[in-house]
């Protein structure tokens, strides 16, 4: 159905059925409207009532319609390659898992499960795993985004709490971002900045980043300091808060313990402002400028995501942040906390409900007996688990050496997304049962997969998500899923059934398995322990209608049911200065800085550190098939500073191999003083599925942070060299097809198909080629250049256009727009052909970059702009309209502009 037609309709004939956004933590409302007769999906769109967003998306959120309709979604189960019934995948799978048990026993079994998830689905996954196969090896990708936050909470607090939410950022006189691109990998909490500023022009926003991003590009400070060096600005602060008489006494006294041995390690890993600026080779006056608002500011918000998270002291760094709002009383305040962000939909769900191997469930341990037993009670479990399970990376390192027989992997691709993660694919291959459900059945994962279970996607799913600042919400189904087709908690209840464990998973909706989670939260509670903060005790009660209507709650959630059911939560935590302590101080954790793991050598002299885009969404499985988010970034790029491009022979937009001791990647380069010398930057996205060669993953070691288990992906030792092509190529093509190994590759989507940029040095008989590669033809038009490189051909069926390659000595330009239209044309005409076989309307066209997807500005417009006079974000945004929709093009904007004008 078209999308965005609603201006047209009768509303009165127009159904709204109010969701969450599948992708990032900020957790936004979506609206989608849908006609009442047809069923047809005809908006998708930000829900103004909604709390995290009031009715904005981002540029990913904003075109999450249009990935409602996937041809190369599989709708069949799998097992052993054969398609089959539901049924019968569910009682391979039961049959096979228990002749894993009874031959190795309970814990030769894991499960690793997906931030992606619903948290009915995460409940009941984690019940089945710990309570009923009885192995606690359970993790989740989660693992690999936040797990050292969970960590510096619990150790801090008592319990993984984070303190406050995203009006405290908006209220805060100070706001730090460390390790965080917000502006791309939160947008719309960023937004909500940026205009919190915009009414309160004292407000400071500093970053702290060894990139300079598009976030650094927006903000009052940046502080592009040494990789890894964050630790020490942190504990340094400590120090200089102490030696400036900025502590604040009392409430250090009052509220917490722990202070004087965490100050003393402090002051003696940096006891002043020029040994922190010599460790994170910043100039001194930067870091004391820093410091001093700190000092001076009460309303002082830090947050952290994966820049911190992701290190090898990644908790120690999340600490270092936390000592020091604890140490000046900048907690449970407006406008005061520490602030870990979190990067997946419900990432937050999963540790509710004890998604991470070191959690049993609804925020009770393994350390304690009480704990154990009353999850045991409550689950009527006969198989409890009684001690932590194997975290993410041990998980598949127990998976590669045979401890683990059988994996469970839901909604994750781990074959791109882990560290060593060639060695994740070797280990998968090699043992004995691997079940993947996803909702994307064409995954890297998948193709490891003994059985893989179709599962239903975000518009047919039905349960609840929790974002960063611990919002409840419910994502609802919309749409009609596949035939035979289930969520992933129903996937697991069946197999539970064919298992012998069918009266603990007799579900029949996900609001059953809501009140059960809610339940768990507060039953027995041990009268000697501290008091949980996680609570959703009234929520227990919901009956399906209040379920169904649920607004967005925080929790914990002590009101009435009817309360609950409202806007009624617990925005902040710690107003009334009380932890979830023994002692209910807070605790002070002595943290003694480090570098990162390893260290760059001869054989790999550059510190790789990885990232998000702007418009993509981890593996790419959703927001790859979308062409409006694929032309701001189209393919693999190496980002690295010009001088040691030079210094490695790199050209700009030539290609680079990039390796380490675990794996390779090719990559396009791009020059930029964005980054400092020495290192060099790729994104995370791409898989197998949409690039020859450029998993990141595959680059990374398997270095984890001690406490967490979280693997340190921001600095991997690498080294590049030039990699010479003798031919590029563009191919477009209806659909996707089998590209062949041999040439260098990635894809992106247009409309009506898929294009393709291709690369190599051995010379190809390209009609032979196209022979093998492309879909039914029945007919090619071919045309050949004098060079011995230029070579077109186009393939016909019937006379319709179904591909089009064009070879030359560089990458030949190609007007996608025209191809889109030629590529939808049911016969093409003689003029037509010979349009197709040139791929564009006139010569000489320049292929220019996409800033502004939703107002298709390009950077060439806003060069022409700045030239005639646009010189502010504000004058570009008035005569281009760049940056006045979605907003997540506002820190492209002004690096261009900042780089015209200075
Ligand atoms: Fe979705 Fe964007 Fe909102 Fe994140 S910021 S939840 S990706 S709309």
């Amino acid at each position: 159905a078209p999308i965005g037609h609603l201006a047209m309709l009768d509303t009165s004939n127009v159904a709204i059925t109010k969701t969450t956004c599948a992708y990032c933590g900020v957790g936004c409302g979506v609206a989608v409207k849908k006609e009442r007769n047809t069923a047809a999906v005809i908006d998708v769109g930000g829900d103004v009532k909604h709390p995290a967003n009031r009715g904005r998306l981002c540029i990913k959120g904003a075109n999450l319609g249009r990935t409602l309709h996937d041809n190369e979604r599989l709708l069949t189960p799998l097992v052993d390659g054969e398609a089959t019934s539901y049924s019968h995948a569910y009682e391979q799978v039961a049959q096979r898992l228990q002749g894993v048990i009874d031959e190795h026993g309970r814990e030769s079994v894991g499960f690793y499960l997906s931030g992606q998830l619903l948290t009915e689905d995460y409940y009941v996954a984690n019940k089945f795993c710990k309570g009923f196969i009885g192995s606690p090896h359970l993790d989740t990708n989660s693992r690999l985004c936040m797990s050292s936050a969970v960590v510096a909470h619990q150790r801090a607090f008592g319990e993984d709490l984070v303190p406050g939410n995203y009006a405290d950022l908006e209220q805060a006189d100070l706001v730090i971002l460390v390790g965080s691109n917000m502006s791309w990998t939160h947008p719309i909490v960023f937004q909500r900045l940026l205009k919190a500023k915009e009414a309160n022009p004292q407000m400071q926003i500093v970053v702290l980043d060894p990139k300079r991003t598009a976030t650094a590009q927006l903000v009052d400070l940046h502080l592009p300091l040494a990789p890894a060096s964050d630790g020490y600005f942190f504990t340094g602060l400590l120090a200089y808060l102490a030696q400036t008489e900025a502590l604040d006494q009392a409430y250090i006294d009052a509220h917490t313990q722990g202070f004087a041995q965490t100050l003393a390690a402090a002051q003696l890993a940096t006891p002043d402002i020029e040994s922190v600026a010599r460790v994170c080779d910043l100039s001194p006056s930067l870091v004391a400028k820093v410091y001093s608002a700190f000092a001076s500011t009460h309303k002082v918000v830090t947050v952290f995501s994966q820049g911190i998270n992701q290190s090898n002291t990644g908790t120690d760094k999340a600490s270092a942040i936390i000592n020091c709002h604890l140490a000046t009383g900048k907690i449970g305040r407006e406008g005061a906390c520490p602030f870990s962000i979190t990067g997946q939909p419900n990432a937050m769900g999963g540790r509710e409900v004890g998604g991470l191997a070191t959690q049993i469930a609804a925020h009770r341990n393994y350390q304690s007996s009480h704990d154990k037993t009353t999850v045991e009670t409550f689950w009527q479990a006969p198989n409890m688990v009684s001690n932590a399970g194997y975290k993410a990376v041990d998980l598949f390192d127990a998976v590669a050496d045979g401890r683990i027989k059988a994996i469970w992997i839901m909604a994750t691709n781990p074959v791109v997304s882990l560290p060593q993660a060639d060695k994740v694919r070797q280990a998968l291959l090699d043992c004995p049962l691997v079940i993947v459900s996803d909702s994307q059945g064409n995954t890297d994962t998948s193709k490891c997969a003994d059985i893989v279970i179709p599962c239903r996607g975000w518009g047919e799913k039905d349960g609840t998500v929790t974002n960063s600042e611990r919002m409840i919400s419910r994502q609802r189904a919309f749409m009609d899923a596949p035939p035979g087709m289930q969520q992933d908690w129903q996937v697991v209840a069946e197999v539970a059934q064919h298992m012998g464990f069918g009266d603990a998973f007799d579900y029949t909706s996900s609001a059953d398995v809501f009140r059960e989670h809610a339940a768990l939260s507060v039953v027995a509670d041990d009268p000697d322990a501290s008091p949980r903060l996680f609570n959703l005790g009234p929520l227990a009660e919901v009956t399906n209608q209040q379920y169904e209507d649920l607004q967005p709650v925080q929790w914990p959630v002590v009101a009435d049911i009817e309360a609950a059911c409202g806007w009624s939560g617990s925005p902040r935590l710690f107003t009334d200065q009380q932890f979830a302590t023994t002692t209910g101080k807070a605790q002070f954790y002595e943290v003694t800085p480090a570098p990162a793991s390893g260290s760059s050598c001869a054989d790999f002299p550059l510190w790789l550190n990885t990232g998000r885009l702007r418009d993509q969404w981890h593996t790419m499985t959703r927001t790859g098939m979308v062409p409006q988010l694929s032309r701001h970034e189209p393919e693999p790029r190496l980002e690295i500073h010009p001088f040691d491009a030079k210094a490695y022979g790199l050209r700009e937009q030539e290609f680079a191999s990039i390796s380490s001791a675990h794996g390779n990647y090719i990559a396009r380069v791009h020059c930029t003083e964005n980054l400092r010398q020495g290192q060099v930057f790729l994104p995370i996205h791409w898989s197998d599925q949409y690039a020859s060669q450029a998993r990141v993953s595959s680059l990374l070691p398997s270095v984890v942070d001690f406490h967490s288990g979280q693997p340190q992906y921001k600095q991997a030792p690498v080294k590049v060299a030039p990699l010479k092509v003798n031919w590029q190529a563009c191919m477009v093509c209806v659909s996707n097809v089998n590209m062949r190994a041999h040439v260098i590759w990635h894809r992106q989507p247009i409309q009506n198909g898929w294009q393709w940029q291709l690369a190599g040095q051995g010379a190809i008989a390209w009609q032979d080629w196209l022979a093998q590669v492309l879909p039914e033809h029945d007919d090619t038009m071919r045309l050949q250049g004098s060079s011995g490189h230029g070579e077109r051909i186009a393939a016909y069926l019937r006379g319709k256009l179904v591909a089009v390659l064009w070879v030359a000595k560089s990458m030949p330009p190609v007007d996608v727009e025209l191809m889109q239209t030629l590529l939808a044309t049911p016969k093409l005409n003689s003029r037509q052909r010979l349009l197709a076989l040139a791929g564009q309307r006139g010569v000489g066209m320049q292929v220019d970059k996409l800033i502004c997807s939703c107002l298709q500005i390009t950077a060439s417009q806003i060069d022409k702009a700045i030239a005639t006079g646009s010189d502010s974000l504000a004058s570009l945004k008035q005569s281009l309209g760049c940056g006045s929709g979605c907003g997540s093009c506002l820190g492209d904007v002004q690096a261009q502009l900042n780089k015209a004008i200075g």
